[in-house]
């Protein structure tokens, strides 16, 4: 494990529009209210997000008046590097402070073909998936859209900074902490804005939105972007879902199936679904299990990732043998479901699936639940 000297510093906390967080269709509209052309959006956006320029000053195809006009009227805010780690097998995490001091967790992880970066989505988490670092910690807010896209701007630059061949994002996947279906609009326009050519062009099947299974949001996104969608299943029946995943006790898996299948007849042809299903010692982890998960898929076009999973202190489970996940990829295999077994990266920085946990101040009173008995039996 590395410890990374930080270069990057935030700008000043601001109270006037932070640009970073605009979509092309919020950045024009900002412009045409200043009195300006609207294709003061691209110009404006190609320097933030593709040359990482943050002073209005150094926009040298801007005039001189509109820059300070910019200066008086707008920012263009970061967040604050508080620790950089590198594991020893590559991956590379951030811990990122924001304005009101809480904290969040950002991951790239470099494989052969491909750079990912893990973004968050909220600060901590309410869903309380009890294989869950991040839903242990509690629920405090949603990231702004400028928090969001924050990420990638920082990753994107200081990855840069390393100069080294393949240490560069691919693929984002919105999988850090946080439901990002429960922070709709923001989640949308920070995608938005990294799919846009005019930021940081990446295709619609190289970024993916992460649910547990919020089913009303799954439709709404459906109708609004072509992307990639995952679905954290962890479990192929109500009972057991309902405690690994606890969402599930309002869309259960019937629902959350079919809003999956709808999913798929909105997007473009070839598209599929990513189910993410964490391997759980003799919880989830059978050959039967394996058999429902094949009758749940049924017509749905596939990638199945199992994962390994990542013990955290007090988590009370443990990772599946060697064994018992060949087994269980086998059942799909054989099914005809394309299935990837994760390799756990990041481990060594408590960086692997599961695991962020930042630094937050509980708003969801989920830890009183927890250490005082008048919660406990009564919420
Ligand atoms: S797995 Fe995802 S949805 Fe569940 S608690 Fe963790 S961050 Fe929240």
């Amino acid at each position: 494990m590395t410890n990374v000297q930080l270069q990057v510093q935030p700008a000043a906390v601001s109270d006037r529009p932070n640009l970073l967080g605009m979509d092309r269709a919020a950045l024009e509209a900002f412009f045409i209210a200043m009195g300006e052309k609207k294709f003061r959006a691209t110009q404006v956006m190609k320097w933030i997000h593709q040359q990482g320029v943050v002073d209005f000053e150094q926009m040298n195809n801007l005039s001189k008046e509109l820059r300070s006009r910019l200066a008086e009227n707008a920012c263009i805010s970061n967040l604050e590097v508080s620790r950089d780690v590198i594991s020893s097998d590559g991956t590379r995490k951030w811990l990122l402070r924001l304005a009101d001091g809480n904290h969040i967790e950002t991951v790239f992880i470099p494989e052969d073909d491909r750079g990912t970066l893990c973004v968050s989505s909220q600060v901590g988490c309410a869903l309380d998936c009890s294989f869950c670092a991040t839903g242990r910690q509690g629920f405090n807010r949603n990231l702004s859209s400028a928090e969001i896209i924050s990420q990638v701007w920082l990753a994107s630059q200081l990855l840069e900074e390393e100069k080294k061949p393949g240490r560069k994002i691919t693929n984002v996947v919105m999988m850090g902490m946080g439901e990002p279906l429960l922070n709709f609009d923001n989640t949308v326009t920070a995608v938005r804005l990294m799919m846009d050519d005019f930021a940081y062009g990446l295709s619609k099947r190289r970024v993916t939105v992460s649910t547990a299974g919020v089913v009303p949001a799954m439709d709404r996104l459906g109708d609004l972007i072509d992307m990639r969608l995952a679905v954290s299943l962890h479990a192929t029946n109500d009972e057991l879902r309902n405690e690994l995943v606890p969402v599930n006790r309002k869309y259960p898996l019937k629902e959350l199936m079919a809003a999956c299948r709808r999913f798929i007849d909105k997007q473009n042809t070839r598209s599929r679904i990513t189910f993410e299903y964490v391997m759980l010692a003799g919880v989830n982890d059978q050959p039967e299990h394996a058999r429902e998960l094949v009758r749940l898929l049924k017509g749905i076009p596939t990638l199945m990732n199992l994962i390994p999973f990542n013990p955290f202190e007090g988590s009370g489970y443990s990772t599946s043998s060697g064994n018992a996940v060949s087994r269980f990829s086998r059942v799909l295999h054989d099914a005809g479901i394309t299935t990837v077994v994760r390799k756990t990266r990041g481990e060594d920085i408590d960086a692997a699936c599961g695991q962020l946990a930042g630094r937050i101040e509980d708003k969801s009173r989920r830890h009183r639940r927890f250490t005082e008995p008048r919660f406990g039996m009564t919420q």
